[in-house]
């Protein structure tokens, strides 16, 4: 429901007449994230500059009874940033700035609007660099990144973003600021920080973060490697990790995705291949040599068909280009199809992904699969024809029908993106009501009327599966690659 003209009034009053943005168009433009089957306008849109704006609005916020929802630069995939319960929707985006740079402890302060791969650009002079690096990178925040807890190709050798917050500034939902963690290595006090980093939005707002740097490789080396089977890839990457090497990342891409990705960017991508292994190691240079030829012998052991070894940056940037923009080929290349985020024991992605394509083709639909398959991380993509009720019908099922193999294979239902909206019911699939009651009780300790970001990620209604179709693509292609932007994308 829209504010009345003096609740307008005391919010400008708080943060300036642009720190408000009330109009249809507007309410129109926040009320999804990528997730966009759910749609629920915001109240209203707040745009504060600094911490002491964010706590002013939350104690308005808790005035009036409404609810408040972060926001970043609303890239994620399971309707966590959407305002289901209306409220202000708190936009973190004019929070943009690096604050400092410790080039000697290798860390930075940041604000929580602060664009991920802006954050390595910065640094990229020190040669250091953030390693969290999601597929929106270009484009998702700092903030949003910490609290889904975001992963990205290079998560695997580097961890994901909470192994990359050293601290916290935070604003709790009574409007009081305070600081979680330090720049020290070790906090004499309970992490804290651990109740915020992947809770969503649903604990406290971030507004200032204390992250890692990571210094920059002396070496890199990246392989594509070409399979005529996708069990040959899967088998190659957990033999990978059996031999002791631990490659900055591993990263499949089935025939399908290929075919998109090549069809959008022209790479030189081998179409005719069933799956395609993108490989990284880096380190010491001495090191890199012997490495490679280790993986080759394993990889020709998986009778891999060709082995491409990117000859230069350039070459190893396009490589990362066309694996970062493949959740928007599927974008650009259909019409309505579900992500989902399911996560497997590594040495099972072979069984799991026969298994997932045959539960697709079951109901006549075509399931495609871009992942990091060093983590066991699926994300399988099951298009539809979103003007065909029984097709969506359909792919939500074999979605729903996805995770449960997951959790069923000792996997979970998310590795990544977060639970949101889409993924709540499969909760209690995966938990115990005594561990749901736990997580509950955790947040209701942080928030005991249940405004920030209320209803979101704990079971109790909704939907299942991040469903994506005509009007979202756009966003998720855009998402994806924004020709403005350029690399490094890795
Ligand atoms: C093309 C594409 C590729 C993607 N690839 C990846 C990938 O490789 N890895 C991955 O992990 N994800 C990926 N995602 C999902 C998404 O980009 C991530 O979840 C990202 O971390 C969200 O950041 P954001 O700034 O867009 O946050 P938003 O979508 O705006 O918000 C996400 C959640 O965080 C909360 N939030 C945001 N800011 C704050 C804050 N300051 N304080 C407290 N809560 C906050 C919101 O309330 C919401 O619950 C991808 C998405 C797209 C569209």
């Amino acid at each position: 429901m829209p504010l009345t003209p003096a609740q307008v009034g005391e919010l400008r009053a708080l943060l300036g007449e642009s720190g408000v943005l009330v109009s249809e168009p507007a309410r129109f433009t926040y009320e999804a994230d990528a997730l966009t089957v759910e749609r629920h306008p915001p109240d209203a849109i707040v745009l504060p500059r600094s911490t002491d704006q964010v706590c002013a609005v939350v104690r308005w916020a808790r005035t009036h009874g409404l609810p408040v929802t972060a926001r970043g630069a609303g890239t994620g995939l399971a309707g966590g940033a959407t305002c289901e319960q209306g409220g202000l929707s708190l936009s973190l985006n004019r929070m943009d700035q690096v604050l400092s740079v410790d080039e000697a402890r290798q860390f930075a302060w940041v604000q929580p609007g602060v664009v991920n791969l802006a954050l390595s650009k910065h640094t990229q002079p020190l040669a250091l660099h953030f390693a969290p690096d999601p597929a929106s990178q270009q484009v998702s925040t700092l903030g949003g990144n910490a609290a889904t807890n975001a992963g990205g190709p290079h998560c695997l050798k580097h961890g994901v973003m909470v192994n990359h917050v050293l601290a916290l500034t935070v604003v709790l939902e009574d409007g009081v600021a305070v600081r979680l963690g330090g720049e020290a290595c070790d906090s004499p006090a309970s992490d804290l920080m651990s109740a915020v980093v992947g809770s969503e939005g649903t604990t406290a707002i971030v507004t200032e973060l204390c992250l890692r740097l990571t210094p920059d490789a002396e070496a890199v080396q990246t392989l594509l490697l070409d399979y005529a089977s996708i069990a040959q890839a899967c088998d190659t990457v957990s033999q990978v990790i059996a031999a002791g090497i631990v490659p900055a990342a591993m990263e499949i891409m089935d025939r399908h995705t290929v075919g998109m990705v090549e069809a959008w960017l022209g790479l030189g991508l081998p179409t005719d291949a069933a799956a395609v292994l993108l490989l990284e190691v880096d380190g010491p240079a001495v090191a890199l040599p012997g490495q490679v030829e280790r993986i080759r012998a394993i990889a020709a052991a998986q009778s891999v068909r060709s082995v491409r070894v990117a000859k230069d940056a350039a070459e190893r940037l396009a490589l990362w280009k066309g694996r970062k923009s493949a959740f928007g080929a599927y974008g650009r290349a259909h019409k309505g199809f579900t992500i989902m985020d399911g996560v497997v024991p590594r040495t099972r992605l072979a069984e799991a992904l026969e298994r997932l394509y045959a539960m697709a083709a079951a109901h006549g639909l075509e399931a495609g699969n871009v992942f990091h398959a060093g983590d066991g991380n699926l994300h399988p993509h099951v298009m539809f024809d979103p003007s065909d009720a029984r097709a969506q019908a359909a792919a939500l099922e074999v979605s729903h029908d996805i995770l449960r193999m997951c959790i069923a294979m000792g996997g979970t239902i998310s590795g990544e993106h977060g639970v949101g909206i889409e993924k709540r019911p499969m909760m209690a699939e995966l938990f115990t009501p005594d561990d749901l009651a736990v997580m509950e009780r955790v947040r209701a300790a942080f928030d005991p009327d249940r405004r920030l970001n209320p209803g979101k990620v704990l079971p109790g209604g909704g939907g299942c599966g991040e469903v994506h179709s005509r009007g979202s693509y756009e966003r998720v292609a855009a998402m994806a690659l924004r020709p403005d932007v350029e690399g490094p994308w890795i």
